[in-house]
């Protein structure tokens, strides 16, 4: 699977704001955003103001590209997901977000099982984690209401899982998810809204931009 390969601490500057790529370093005053808040590379620090003439495109295309970075998703997945929020009732925007945060992936990170969610991904991948009792290992499967997540009961694995946990858990879970931190599983208990995302996302400019 193609993957993004650029230092995600330089995403966040280059988008401007945190975007919780990196864990638990996160969280800490190592975050190269809160140390470092201007753009990277040498037009960044006393640049000549890049930043300040930014068209409706370009501020569309951003948005697109900072939701891709933060759900870890390629153009080709991401216009999947835009087309099926058209075709569903509601919001577009909304819905699509929505899409997004039901990824198996992202309820595993967003329970606080997993640092970021590219650990989440390789949690998944690797065949850590169960639905409704059955080994799932697509990264994107998309997580239904009622669905019981599961962490593989495997000491190593238990063991990793509660240690991130203990390190983690501050930060809150949404509370569409419902985790149980003993015995390492996520109830489902309701589908994502908009107020659940808790980004400073401008979803509107994704639409603006895949509706021309
Ligand atoms: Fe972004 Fe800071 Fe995390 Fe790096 S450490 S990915 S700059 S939030």
């Amino acid at each position: 699977m193609a993957r993004y390969t650029r230092s995600s601490c330089r995403v966040c500057r280059r988008r401007g704001l945190k975007l919780f790529l990196k864990g638990t370093r996160c969280y800490t005053d190592k975050c190269a955003f809160d140390r470092r808040s201007y753009p990277p590379g040498q037009h960044g620090k006393g640049g000549k103001g890049r930043r300040t003439k930014i068209s409706n495109y370009g501020l569309q295309l951003k948005e697109k590209q900072k939701v891709k970075k933060i759900y870890g998703v390629l153009e080709k997945q991401f216009r999947r997901y835009f087309k099926l929020a058209t075709h569903s009732k509601g919001v577009t925007g909304e819905r699509l977000l929505e899409l997004l945060e039901r990824r198996l992936d992202s309820v595993i990170f967003r329970s606080c099982f997993a640092v970021s969610r590219t650990q989440a991904r390789q949690m998944v991948s690797h065949g850590a984690i169960l639905v409704n009792n059955r080994k799932v290992n697509i990264p994107s499967y998309s997580i239904k209401i009622g669905d019981v997540i599961q962490v593989k009961q495997k000491d190593r694995i238990v063991k990793n899982v509660k240690e991130i946990i203990e390190n983690v858990k501050d930060r809150g879970v949404p509370d569409w998810l419902k985790p149980d931190f003993t015995s390492l599983k996520i109830e489902v208990a309701r589908r994502p809204e908009r107020k659940d995302v808790g980004m400073d996302i401008q979803e509107q400019l994704i639409v603006e931009l895949y509706s021309k």
